[in-house]
């Protein structure tokens, strides 16, 4: 008897699995551990809405794996002493798992690796997190590319990549009788508040979530995306984002649907629709990769001119950011993002950019609280894409925006929310409002919003700031700093 240990962590699914595969070809007993490690992810372990994810995902897991003959084992620790005890309780010498691209887990899976061979344990690592083939992606000189178009065009030239995807195993052998598992609920990963009780009416969380996820989109919107994309008023994105994180669906996967809808390679017309989505999908690998070359740009700025910022601080700006964050600025596109936020666990990407940018520049906020603020309540946390996200609307980071060009969410708002249906479905308090005063209630005359049923002040905010004034402080901000060095501080 010959048995495998398989190390599931964020490649919760059983389909394109190169692990999973690996191990079931080598074992004919197989035991499928979960290990719950949050200290080992610090300073970014899983935010509470991400762990209400995590709950409802090893749930079917475990169900899939039940379906198969098998069950998901649960156990906390430290990863390298449970791998350990597992191994030599059940005389197992191969542990299966498939690699994270983030440096953290890098680190810590480089760690486990070497203490476990010391102890005769080898540990086999997958890796089908990319959407093309081989070595990362790298420029001539093997350094890492920081600008967004030269990285697409190099997957591009390498091509997508061509391997199908394996089916999900048919049976799985069960792991042995003796051995323990704890309980899901004794990990404690449902919040104490229950915020997130509407959550299960936006998402199904699991590997059917995901592939009936993806089936929708390529049904509904594949075709549509280069347009739709940028309009948070209607459901043109894949909203596949939570469902990759937690790898319940790969992007090979992803690519081999598009490929068999129009049996053609999508990237050869990369202006198309489809070509398109691919490209966004490449974002975040961009982001992936730069978080390995340059593992601190999850605290601190990728251009050293912001760690001069003058950041606002002290008790305004607390308060401040507890208005951005409940959704109470009194700008309509913002609180709508925020409060849809709140209740679904994710945002628009838009939307998101509009409101970082008023955090960071309007209200002249460190973009890490909004961060901060995000890995908590987002269901789709990822540290490689929040990160650069955010340092990209703050202007701190590498391809970000130039600092100047700050949005007005006044106009965002008429521009991608042209009939204000994604406002009014987040504000129903400024539902009554015509489409004129939507975007900036404060202009409405005191007869509109008596029409509408607004108090300004006491039914919907007046502003935190104004707009203009908020504008001309922050390029003021940018002054202080813009003729310092930019130069990357010690840099490969
Ligand atoms: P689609 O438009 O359908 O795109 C498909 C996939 O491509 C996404 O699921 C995602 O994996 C990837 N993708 C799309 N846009 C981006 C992008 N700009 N950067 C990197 N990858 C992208 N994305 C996260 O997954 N987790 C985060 O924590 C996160 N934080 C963000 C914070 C800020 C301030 C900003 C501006 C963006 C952030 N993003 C984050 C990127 C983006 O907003 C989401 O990936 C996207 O909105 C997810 O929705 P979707 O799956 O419908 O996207």
């Amino acid at each position: 008897m010959t048995v495998a240990i398989l190390w599931f962590r964020r490649d919760l699914r059983l389909t394109d699995n190169p692990a999973l595969q690996a191990a079931l070809e080598h074992a004919n007993e197989l035991i499928p551990v979960y290990i719950h490690t949050p200290g080992e992810e610090a300073p970014w372990s899983p935010g509470a809405a991400s762990n209400w994810w995590l709950h409802e995902s090893l749930t079917a897991l475990d169900s899939s794996l039940r379906q198969r003959g098998s069950n998901l084992i649960i156990a906390r620790g430290k990863s390298q002493t449970v791998l350990k005890k597992l191994a030599i309780t059940h005389a197992s010498k191969e542990i299966f798992f498939n690699s994270l691209p983030e440096p953290i887990a890098i680190q810590r899976d480089n760690r486990v690796s070497k203490h476990l061979s010391k102890s005769g344990i080898n540990c086999n690592i997958f890796n089908n997190s990319q959407l093309t083939d081989g070595p990362p992606i790298r420029r001539l000189d093997g350094g890492c590319y920081r600008l967004f178009t030269p990285f697409w065009r190099a997957v591009l030239k390498q091509g997508l990549s061509t391997r199908a995807p394996s089916p999900a195993p048919k049976k799985i052998p069960p792991p042995p009788k003796l051995i323990k598992s704890i309980s899901l609920q004794s990990l404690g990963l449902l919040p104490e508040v229950q915020w997130y009780e509407h959550f299960k009416d936006y998402w199904e969380p699991g590997e059917q979530g995901a592939l009936k996820q993806i089936q929708h989109f390529l049904d509904k919107s594949i075709n549509s995306y280069a347009e739709g994309r940028d309009r948070p008023d209607l459901e043109e994105t894949s909203r596949l984002s939570p469902h990759l994180h937690f790898g319940e669906i790969g992007p090979l996967q992803i690519i081999n649907g598009i490929e068999s809808r129009f049996e053609t390679d999508p990237t050869s017309h990369a202006d198309s629709s489809p070509g398109q989505y691919i490209r966004q999908l490449v974002w975040r690998e961009f982001a992936q990769n730069l978080l390995i070359h340059f593992p601190d740009t999850d605290l601190h700025p990728f251009d050293p001119r912001f760690q001069n910022y003058p950041w606002r601080k002290g008790k305004r700006a607390e308060k401040l950011l507890q208005y951005w964050q409940q959704g109470k600025t009194g700008i309509p596109i913002v609180d709508a993002g925020m409060r849809e936020l709140w209740q679904t666990g994710w945002m628009h990407n838009r939307v998101r950019m509009i409101v970082a940018s008023f955090l960071t520049k309007n209200l002249g906020i460190h973009w890490l609280q909004g961060a901060r603020w995000f890995w908590d309540t987002l269901v789709d946390a990822d540290c490689a894409n929040n990160s650069f996200g955010w340092q990209w609307c703050a202007g701190s980071g590498t391809d970000a925006a130039p600092y100047f060009r700050i949005f007005n969410p006044v106009r965002q708002s008429q521009r991608f929310d042209p009939q204000g249906e994604y406002i009014r479905r987040w504000l129903p308090e400024l539902s009554l409002l015509p489409n004129k005063y939507l975007n900036a209630p404060w202009e409405a005359d005191m007869s509109v919003l008596l029409n509408a049923e607004i108090r300004l002040g006491k039914t919907y905010p007046k502003p935190i700031v104004d707009l203009q004034l908020s504008r001309k402080e922050a390029l003021q901000r940018w002054e202080t700093i813009k003729n310092l060095s930019s130069k990357r501080y010690a840099r490969k």
